[in-house]
């Protein structure tokens, strides 16, 4: 039976609407509008289309986006300027520094200066942490966050089951971990060193794939019924030339084993950038409710 497909363009469509509606009542209440700042240092084609895209996605949801770019040549200590201004500037809820930074920068010592009630990408120290505690309040990286919307919408019941990530990055596979756990899954943390690992997937109820090998995750891998989720994002090329985007797990094969599966383009993908402004308006929202 083939499994069902876990609609993430039509999920993130959902977050966008809730996203809008909540930015029109905090406008009614507080008199603003939520502010995302996005800071990008270079022009890496990529990173200018991803930027200028959550940039416009916050616009679109009625917030007051805004792009900062940045010279390539720019010095560290012009950026940690910037970054200083941005976070003592009220009408700024979130910041947003584009990865990865041109070398000589210190991204480490960049991002840990973000202000965390404005940490909207979760990766300073501190939400990481408050995650990793079970503290509430934390500001959760947006591919995670997605990637739990999505099990609420595949209605896997996590609570006792075995679930498997693959990937320890610290903005995706370790909040993965951290947010099933949260959910009292019971989680594995699978990376390049982990011995049988298709022996490993094949224990998953739940099977969060972050690795970004193209297609790693095969179809003989995947436990009957389970519910997969592809973060991967790979290029792969093709005898024409061309390229495809492809995830980490080998969708036409799975897609015959396991129950529920998000597809690439059109799953995770589309979930990150609305858990960024959902983000932002929770940042806003709380910001606010200090003062
Ligand atoms: P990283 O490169 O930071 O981490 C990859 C992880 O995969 C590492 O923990 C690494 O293990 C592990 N790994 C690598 N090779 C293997 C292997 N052969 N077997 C088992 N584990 C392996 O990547 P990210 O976490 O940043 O991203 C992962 C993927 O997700 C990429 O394709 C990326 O493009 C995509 N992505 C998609 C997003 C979206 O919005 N859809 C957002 C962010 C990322 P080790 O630690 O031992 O080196």
């Amino acid at each position: 039976m083939s499994a069902r497909i876990l609609d993430g363009k039509a999920l993130a469509e959902t977050v966008r609407a809730e996203v809008r509606r909540g930015v029109d009542a905090f406008r009614t209440r507080y008199g603003r509008v939520p502010g995302l700042d996005v800071v990008l240092v270079g022009e890496d084609p990529g990173s200018v289309v991803y930027t200028r895209n959550k940039e416009k996605a916050s616009n679109e949801v009625g917030m007051r986006g805004k792009l900062h770019v940045l010279p390539v040549s720019v010095s560290e200590e012009t950026l940690v300027a910037r970054l200083r201004e941005l976070n003592a500037d009220p009408a700024i809820d979130g910041i947003l520094v584009q990865l990865p930074l041109p070398k000589g920068i210190d991204a480490v010592r960049v991002l840990d200066l973000i202000e965390p009630s404005k940490d909207v990408d979760g990766f300073h120290p501190m939400n990481a942490g408050f995650l990793a505690l079970g503290r509430p309040g934390a500001l959760v990286a947006c591919t995670p966050a997605g990637c739990m919307r999505l099990l609420s919408l595949a209605d896997a019941k996590l609570e006792g089951a075995n679930a498997v990530v693959v990937g320890r990055s610290n903005i995706v596979g370790k909040p993965m971990a951290q947010l099933l756990l949260a959910a009292n899954a019971t989680v594995t943390v699978a990376h390049s060193k982990t011995r049988d690992l298709p022996g490993v997937c094949r224990q998953a109820d739940v099977l969060v794939a972050a690795v970004g090998r193209a297609q790693m995750v095969r179809g003989d891998w995947i436990k009957p019924g389970a519910v997969v989720i592809d973060v991967g994002m790979n290029r792969l090329a093709l005898p024409d030339g061309k390229t495809r985007l492809v995830g980490d797990v080998a969708f036409d094969e799975a897609r015959e084993v396991a129950g529920s599966i998000t597809p690439v383009p059109g799953g995770v993908g589309p979930m990150t950038i609305a858990m960024l402004l959902a983000n932002t308006l929770e940042a806003a929202t709380r910001r606010q409710a200090r003062h």
